[in-house]
């Protein structure tokens, strides 16, 4: 499969990892929109949000206690942070394997619609 982030998992594609564990991976986004900013996926492809199915969803929980770690580990826990998933065309989304962006570092701004 021609999937960007199923090639980050094998190790085809470098990445700057933060953490990674046998079920999700963590590594620096390389086009940072704020001081911290990290992408949380699972290993295995979905594909967005909307193609999760229901066995998908513990391992969905996973990917929060993921972020949670990472930005304890990134110093970001006490200022706080954002975790957004974009799903689909309106979502923005360019990367059709799940992700979480972790954002933080600085404040981020009201969402604006
Ligand atoms: O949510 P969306 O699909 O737009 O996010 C994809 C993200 O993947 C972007 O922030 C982009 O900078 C990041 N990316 C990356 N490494 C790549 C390709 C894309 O961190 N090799």
């Amino acid at each position: 499969m021609d999937c960007l982030f199923c090639k980050i998992v094998k190790g085809e594609i470098p990445s700057n990892k933060v953490l990674e564990n046998d079920n999700v991976l963590v590594f620096h986004d390389i086009q940072p929109a704020a001081p911290v900013h990290v992408l949380i996926i699972p290993k295995k492809h979905i594909a967005s949000m909307n193609d999760a199915a229901d066995e998908d969803f513990a391992l969905i929980g996973e990917m929060h206690r993921a972020a949670q770690q990472a930005a304890a580990e990134l110093g970001i826990s006490d200022s706080g942070f954002r975790l957004i998933n974009n799903c689909g065309r309106d979502g923005e989304q360019t990367v059709f394997h799940l992700h979480y962006h972790l954002l933080g570092g600085a404040r981020l701004g009201a969402l604006t619609g």
